[in-house]
């Protein structure tokens, strides 16, 4: 690590030109004409953009493919025939859990994201064994990028005995939330899931992510349980529904009722403007107050081969989904990636303001909205004071 970094002209969120003063992993000073001293490494922004450290909110890195030779799809398209797909691949490849979820966090550095929540499959056949790679990658690669984990029931709860107590032993061994999946549509025991889920939640004072692609109703009423849960046992702040596509799906009255029990009780939403689907509105959630956020979700796996891990783009394809044009629009997906997420993470002193911690990333172009669809090469990607990516490559 350069003890004193310097990032000349650049320009934060597209404002004036500036230069940055890096020192012990945050920033010291963002003012013009800081002189260059003999200790710091010194860089030149020509007038790029700065944005702040991008933030994936919702991965799978256990479970790609990413680095492997090109695999065309298999699964149909039911989320049970991905589930039983990826139990078969999963037996055939062998995959590293470790090897697959580091080249993969790589990948996600060289594009500018700084932190990374990431699911992790636990289930009666694969047990902790996903956790114990993902640690060990968490752990290699702590300096270069903030890796939170959530322990995601792929199988289901209910319908696999076994589970929770599996849930439970993930989150001792050093999962940082708990996850579920669908509790009505996977197990037909909603209240049983989370029942469970948030009993451990609040046995080990952690958060929960919770997947749910149930439709309609049947997602709505699964909304009212998680608020009604995250109140009983006062985890407000501290949940998220991952999808929720039900959201999009619901008529005014309907979504407007769920929406205050969202914002009484601080649930994020996160979705990743999923491309077949109704997902829920952002701009409405947004203006009555809902935390959005957004992740990559599986990136080429037996989920889907899609997916680079580049939360710029996620951000075009949430803009593109929305139909958003104007700048003012386009920064709300901007938002998503960024201060969403580090909200959702509980960053502590996320931005580009002198003392929060140095994590951000330079690009070219004229504004932040033009970063979003123009999607540009990241030249230069620095965390905790530190360059871990350089032109589109992780130096770490
Ligand atoms: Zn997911």
């Amino acid at each position: 690590v350069t003890a004193r970094l310097l990032v000349k002209n650049v320009r934060p969120m597209g404002g004036p030109r500036v230069d940055l003063l890096v020192e012990r992993g945050r920033i010291r000073e963002r003012r013009a004409g800081i002189g260059v001293e003999g200790s710091m490494e010194s860089v030149d922004g020509d007038g790029r953009l700065v944005l702040p450290g991008l933030v994936d909110g919702h991965m799978h890195l256990d479970k790609t493919f990413w680095g492997l030779p090109w695999r065309p799809h298999e699964a149909g398209p039911g989320l049970i025939d991905r589930i039983e797909t990826e139990r078969r691949l999963r037996a055939e490849l062998r995959l590293s859990p470790a090897s697959q979820s580091a080249r993969l966090a790589r990948q996600a550095i060289a594009n500018g994201t700084t932190h990374i929540r990431t699911h992790v499959d636990v289930d009666m056949e694969v047990g902790l064994a996903g956790l114990d790679g993902l640690v060990a990658t968490r752990k290699a690669l702590a300096d270069a990028v903030t890796i939170q984990i959530v322990a995601f029931p792929q199988s289901g709860v209910m319908t696999r005995p076994g589970t929770l107590e599996l849930l439970e032993e993930a989150v001792r061994q050093g999962a940082d939330l708990l996850g579920g999946l669908d509790p009505a549509g996977i197990d037909g025991d909603p209240k049983g899931q989370l029942d469970g889920i948030f009993a451990i939640a609040q046995r080990h004072g952690v958060g929960i992510d919770i997947h749910l692609h149930d439709p309609g109703e049947l997602g709505a009423f699964q909304v009212e349980l998680i608020a009604e849960r995250t109140k009983a046992l006062g985890l407000q702040g501290r949940v998220a529904i991952s999808h929720a596509f039900c959201l999009g799906m619901l008529d005014g009255d309907r979504f407007g009722g769920l929406v205050e029990r969202l914002v009484d009780n601080r649930i994020a939403i996160m979705t990743h403007a999923p491309g077949d689907r109704p997902f829920p509105p952002i701009r409405s959630l947004r203006a009555a107050g809902v935390t959005l956020f957004s992740g990559s979700d599986g990136v080429r796996d037996a989920w889907t081969p899609y997916g680079n891990a580049d939360m710029l783009e996620r951000a075009m394809l949430l803009g593109y989904r929305s139909a958003f044009r104007r700048d003012e629009e386009i920064l709300l997906a901007l938002e998503m990636v960024t201060v969403g997420g580090a909200t959702v993470m509980g960053v502590e002193g996320y931005g580009l303001e002198v003392n929060c911690p140095a994590d951000f990333v330079v690009v070219d172009g004229d504004a932040p909205a033009e970063a979003v669809i123009s999607r540009p090469r990241r030249a230069l990607v620095v965390k905790g004071g530190r360059v871990v990516a350089r032109e589109g490559v992780a130096v770490v």
